[in-house]
């Protein structure tokens, strides 16, 4: 018999949103945001499928050229779907830098709205049906974004929280500080209530969002005071239930000692860091205006190996940055020698318009370049292969996070990370529904290129 209950055929279709999400992790939350903005005020739900979807948005990056560009050759894809009524929206970075641009070179387009205006998209999307015309906010009303925000929702047994936004570093290579604009942080206790909530849903491991989240300064109550990052991971690891805590993206210019002590002093503090460093030579580190040189860098590193031995180092790299000499790379692939950097993200630079450097002479041919990314990756990929080889035999602790990409009915298998955000794949065997959201020990049994097999420790 069917328990299921009858949909009245009446019943008005629910609303469909597609949302395609290009760059970074602020995007990929961003993205959440906008789908839970519009299920609170129009009910809609999300779909993968564009085909069946009754608003696209596509949340865009412009850090580099290629993601850009992809932004205008994704909307020409969607464009047929006009027809049946479909309404389009441009968010993100792009929209922030493009604004009413986005509308002349794709008319069809009904709403462009920033990263700090995504809140008010409900309200764009009705003044485009009521005003018959495509509407345009790319305005940077940062404190009004997080107060109109719903409450975060939860998958699983990991959440992000946005903890500030934008930056104020101008880095002379960089579209970010003018897209997202400046640094701003949420106050203190309301990142703190957003966390016990989540822990109350059961949540376990928190990642700390922000374009550079160690230049958190948040409002403390109504005083004048002001917290920094270390305070805030110190306050967030004493809520109960919070087993892992991670963050990204951090700064080299504000890891303070007192971060580097609370490293020594919170076990939830995860033994994985990613600290862009960009370059490994001074001369173009001063050039792209970073503010430390790589003595600086490595000694950060040195003393946060002190507290914390086992520490995995990922960061990123740029390629290529206008005047890099074979001399400047070489300084770079020294780095990576010196710091055995565990992961990178790793660029050839993209010249962007509005960016000082972008102004720079650049005679480097593109092919030099790319040969020196690939040098730098697979020194980074040998990196990653010795770590993993040494992980073997040992037991990691990791938060079961679902079944594998392998995974079948007959063979289940799940999928966890290890602190330092390696993929662990395992036999889940007879009790793999109940091991998901837990934290497991596993014996690492062997090493892949980009992920571990393991075993489950049994008590
Ligand atoms: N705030 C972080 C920091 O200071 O490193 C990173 C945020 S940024 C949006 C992400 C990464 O994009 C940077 O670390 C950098 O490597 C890369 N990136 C930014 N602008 C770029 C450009 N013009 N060309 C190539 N890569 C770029
Ligand atoms: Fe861009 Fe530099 Fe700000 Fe990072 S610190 S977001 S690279 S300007």
């Amino acid at each position: 018999m069917n328990n299921e209950p009858s949909v009245p055929t009446d019943a008005p279709a629910q609303k469909k949103v597609y949302i395609r999400t290009f760059g970074c992790q602020m995007n990929e939350y961003d993205s959440d945001k906008m789908s839970d903005v519009m299920k609170a005020a129009e009910g809609y739900t999300p779909t993968d499928d564009p085909e069946e979807a009754d608003l696209i948005l596509f949340n865009t990056c412009s850090v580099r050229e290629k993601a850009q560009e992809k932004v205008f050759s994704d909307l020409g894809r969607v464009k047929h779907l006009k027809k049946k009524g479909v309404l389009i929206g441009v968010g993100g970075c792009v929209a922030s830098q493009e604004g009413a641009a986005i509308i002349e070179r794709a008319p069809y387009v009904d709403v462009v709205f920033g990263p700090q205006t995504l809140h008010r998209l409900p309200q764009m999307l009705e003044a485009r049906q009521r005003a018959g015309r495509p509407q345009v906010d790319i305005s940077f009303p940062e404190i009004e974004k997080f107060d109109h925000l719903p409450p975060a929702r939860v998958e699983g047994s990991s959440a992000f929280v946005s903890i500030m936004e934008g930056c104020s570093k101008y880095c002379s290579y960089c579209v970010v500080p003018y897209t997202r604009g400046e640094e701003f942080s949420r106050p203190f206790e309301e990142v703190l209530t957003e966390v016990a909530g989540l822990a109350d849903q059961g949540v376990k491991e928190i990642t700390l969002l922000g374009q550079n989240v160690n230049a958190y300064r948040g409002k403390m109550g109504e005083t004048s005071e002001i917290a920094d990052f270390a305070m805030l991971i110190e306050y967030v690891a004493e809520i109960p239930g919070v087993e892992r805590i991670r963050y990204t993206t951090s700064h080299p210019n504000e890891f303070t000692q007192r971060l580097i002590d609370v490293y020594a002093r919170v076990p939830q503090l995860v033994n994985h860091l990613h600290l862009p460093v960009q370059h490994g030579a001074d001369r173009i580190l001063s050039a792209m205006k970073r503010g430390y040189t790589t003595l600086e860098y490595k000694s950060t590193i040195r003393k946060l190996r002190a507290v914390r031995p086992d520490i995995s180092l990922s960061t990123d790299f740029i390629v290529g940055f206008p005047g890099e000499t074979a001399e400047d790379h070489a300084r770079t692939m020294k780095l990576i020698e010196d710091v055995s950097f565990d992961a990178s993200f790793s660029f050839i630079y993209s010249a962007r318009p509005g960016t000082p450097a972008a102004a720079l002479p650049d005679d480097t041919p593109q092919e030099v370049k790319l040969a020196r990314l690939q040098e730098l990756q697979a020194a980074i990929e040998e990196n990653v292969r010795r770590i993993s080889a040494s992980r073997v035999g040992t037991v990691q602790r990791i938060l079961v996070e679902g079944p594998s990409r392998k995974s079948s009915k007959d063979t289940p298998e799940l999928m966890g990370r290890t602190e330092c955000n390696r993929i662990v794949n395992f036999p889940g065997g007879p009790n793999a529904a109940r091991l998901v959201g837990q934290m497991i020990d596993v014996t690492i049994t062997s090493a892949l290129p980009h992920s571990l097999r393991g075993e489950v420790v049994v008590a």
